[in-house]
């Protein structure tokens, strides 16, 4: 596979062989940590790359390979390691993609774009930086065609927001881009003057190569695994049903506790939720990314009836509902829709439209209100724009507006980090909980040529030496 390196500031790229005996870690946020280390220690303090790499299954058919983890140290110095789905992790893995990263700055707007050929290049995107994300997509797509994937920043990245976010195209192409990465990592791409990533389809998507026993056996253990996934309660029927909100066992706090409401009668639990979702016209069973079995995400249709689809999970009832008070699945289709435009994070959207409606500055359930205040976030005078744009986190890593539900919601979050390397945190855990499933596990990861013990407590020693080494460069 390969590692492409783009100098920002030269407009040079490097496309190297992933030497896989060089690195410790096989794949996803272990390797962005430990290449992002290396880097940083061969150039010098304060010279972080921002990186994205495939996961280790990436070019493989086992579920939910197709994540891609990035690597970033933020302003206040903490690693951060974020996953997410979409498209981009398997068109990236199509041109035999192991690693991407970006270093210095570009003296104005460009994007990378990867040809059908595999051809890397930077372009000048200083005609499309500050468009909405969705023109911004729909421009990339027409230019580079519709099957090509996008990470893209709106104009929160652009203007550096604490709250921005990076946005990328679903498989599905009649659907806007998706929120990606959390809020803050928009700055990211923005402070580098990357404005997107844009690969086109490959028509000969890579693979990886195995004999034809090896190919058979891998197969036999997907099998296993899908089966393990396809059982248990979360993964087989939850999940599919009701999106990530059963799976995060989400209390009735915030404004459905005060009313009253018990967790399953809120108008944000998880069944509501789903009824809404259905009966808008929408429906469930969604895979956020090419090739995952679990399929917890939705969709639900434009709020005209008429524009594309989309992408919606349950956190985005858990963001409203509890904090706002907003329950109307039109009134959140519209706020996703905005948030999505400008790449902004939509959890830290409802934590601070909570924050408002707890001061008394927004009603609760005030949907319009909570519009006008997003559409108006931008402008100077806005008395709410230090709110969208100041920092995401404090100095310690701890977001500066903390949700109740948050914490508890994330379940791909840093604590859950080390399969990640490997798959979504959900399948994982039907995986590790199922003996037949774990030893399958183990075998696949030795028919990728990283025979190991436990793969997650190996993959989790990995990462914490990644952050020892970055740690240690900060303090110098
Ligand atoms: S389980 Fe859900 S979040 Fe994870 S990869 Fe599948 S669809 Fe995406």
């Amino acid at each position: 596979m390969r590692i492409i390196t783009a100098d920002l500031e030269n407009a040079r790229i490097t496309d190297e062989v992933f030497e896989r005996d060089s690195f410790s870690s096989p794949g996803g946020t272990g390797l962005a940590a430990e290449y992002l280390a290396q880097r940083s220690l061969a150039a010098g303090p304060g010279q972080f790359p921002l990186v994205f790499a495939t996961g280790l299954f990436a070019g493989t058919r086992l579920t939910s390979s197709n994540i891609l983890s990035m690597g970033w140290v933020d302003p206040s110095g903490a690693l951060r390691t974020p996953v997410f789905g979409g498209d981009a992790g398997r068109r990236l893995t199509d041109h035999g993609v192991k690693l991407l990263s970006f270093e210095g700055s570009a003296p104005d707007w460009v994007y990378l774009h990867v040809d059908a050929q595999g051809q890397v290049s930077l372009r000048d995107a200083r005609s499309l930086a500050g468009r909405g994300t969705a023109a911004l997509a729909e421009r990339l797509r027409e230019l580079h065609g519709k099957r090509s994937s996008v990470i893209c920043i709106g104009p929160c990245g652009t203007d550096l927001f604490g709250t921005s976010c990076l946005m990328v195209t679903d498989a599905d192409p009649s659907v806007p881009p998706r929120q990606a990465a959390g809020a803050g990592m928009g700055r990211a791409m923005g402070e580098r003057r990357l404005l997107a990533v844009v690969t086109e389809h490959s028509p000969r998507p890579f693979s990886v190569s195995f004999t034809p026993g090896e190919n058979e056996r891998f197969g036999e253990l997907c099998r296993v695994i899908n089966s393990a996934i396809a059982e248990d309660s979360l993964t087989g029927s939850k999940l599919p049903l009701f999106g990530p909100l059963p799976g995060a066992q989400a209390p009735a706090s915030g404004w459905s506790a005060l009313l009253g409401y018990r967790n399953d009668t809120a108008p944000s639990s998880a069944s509501n939720w789903r009824d809404k979702i259905i009966s808008s016209g929408g429906y469930c069973a969604v895979p956020c990314m090419p090739g995952c079995t679990v399929r917890c995400s939705g969709r639900i249709p434009g709020s005209d009836g008429r524009s594309s689809p989309a992408a919606v999970d349950c956190g985005t009832a858990l963001d409203f509902g509890s904090a706002t008070g907003i329950f109307d699945i039109s009134a959140i289709s519209r706020i996703e829709r905005v948030c999505a435009d400008h790449g902004c994070d939509l959890s830290m959207t409802g934590r601070i439209l909570g924050e408002l409606v707890k001061t008394g500055v927004l009603g609760f359930g005030d949907s319009r209100g909570a519009l006008r205040i997003l559409s108006g976030m931008f402008s100077e005078d806005s008395p709410f724009r230090e709110m969208f744009a100041g920092p995401s986190q404090d100095d310690t890593g701890d977001p500066v507006i903390e949700s109740p539900l948050s914490r508890g919601y994330e379940p791909r979050s840093a604590e859950e980090r080390a399969p990640l390397c490997f798959m979504c945190i959900y399948p994982w855990r039907a995986v590790s909980a199922s003996p037949e499933a774990a030893g399958a596990f183990g075998e696949l990861c030795s028919l990728m040529g990283w025979p190991c013990g436990d793969a997650a407590s190996d993959a989790e020693e990995l990462l914490r030496k990644s952050e020892g080494k970055i740690a240690s460069l900060l303090s110098r």
